[in-house]
């Protein structure tokens, strides 16, 4: 088996500098260029041999050489085509490396989970680009892509947002849509001067573990996900307001009422205050079948 060779700041150089890379900010390029960090997240990943792993976003093949190395077969999705023929250079010899020239948005993942890994839930380990994390991680639950784990670099304030619960001023659709389908743990912490060019935030770490069955209980999953947009999208304003309010919502201003009753809270109480648990059983009041 090869060992990897990318992992450090003067091996991406020679990289770049070979190709005559030109970074392009609107793909959110930031490289990694710390072996530890590139540790902490194939351990945290936990791949194995028996894993068939999707990584977006290759960049160079940093990550990808070690995942070669630990999984039976990683698939690497990668937006800019000027990184093609350096992954093609960089991952030579290891011979279970699929690379798709392809906006990751764009692709069918549970098409490519049934061609790659016959319908197998695949492990996700990703250096993402911060400018379409939320879209990402909430196609591939929402599209029901069988998975096993997420394993991600994340902005740090994103990878807040998913781990809070009520209460937290970063509490809000990403963290209830997260939690209903996951479990969050962060992993590490990542400052700015591990990747080139350096991005202007802070980075960590999560690793989210797909629930075989959700935490909650709940009659229509779309229609809670509404609710949940709903009650968010007017952060200052009462539930009640924010579901009155919501062009995907047709409730009246009397079901509204007797629903936010029925589930035991006041009239005036704020969406950002209610639990998981809570906008399922609102859900289920306002369910009409
Ligand atoms: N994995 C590499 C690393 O850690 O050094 C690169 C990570 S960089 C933060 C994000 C990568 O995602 C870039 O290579 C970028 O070109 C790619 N990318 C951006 N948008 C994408 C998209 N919509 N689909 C697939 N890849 C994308």
């Amino acid at each position: 088996m090869k060992e990897p060779t990318l992992g450090n700041p003067q091996e991406t150089i020679a990289v770049l500098q070979k190709y005559n890379f030109a970074f392009q900010k609107k793909f959110g390029q930031n490289f990694l260029i710390d072996p530890r960090v590139l540790e902490k997240i194939i351990k945290a990943a936990e791949v194995t041999e028996d894993d068939c792993v999707l990584e977006i976003g290759p960049g160079i093949g940093t990550m990808t050489q070690h995942l070669a190395c630990a999984a039976k077969k990683v698939i690497a999705v990668e937006i800019d085509r000027a990184l093609i023929p350096i992954l093609q250079d960089t991952l030579s010899g290891w011979e279970n490396v699929k690379i798709i020239n392809e906006d990751v948005m764009k692709v069918d993942l549970a098409k490519l989970a049934e061609e790659e890994n016959g319908g197998k839930p695949l492990k996700v380990v990703a250096n993402l680009p911060y400018y379409i994390t939320t879209p990402i991680i909430m196609g591939l639950f929402e599209t029901h892509v069988p998975l096993k784990s997420i394993t991600v670099m994340v902005q740090k304030e994103v990878a807040d947002r998913m781990q809070v619960g009520p209460g937290t001023k970063d509490y809000g659709a990403l963290s209830l849509a997260v939690q209903y389908y996951a479990k969050p743990y962060i992993v590490a912490n990542v400052p700015p001067n591990c990747f080139m060019p350096r991005p202007k935030v802070g980075s960590a770490v999560i690793r989210l573990e797909r629930y075989e069955e959700p935490p909650v209980k709940v009659k229509d999953e779309k229609l809670m996900f509404r609710i949940i947009r709903a009650s968010f999208n007017q952060r200052r304003k009462t539930l009640a307001n924010g579901l009155k309010n919501s062009a995907e919502l047709d409730f009246t201003k009397e079901e509204i009422a007797e629903a936010i009753a029925a589930i035991g809270k006041e009239p005036g109480v704020r969406g950002e205050t209610l639990t998981l648990e809570e906008f399922a059983r609102l859900a289920d009041e306002l369910c009409r079948d």
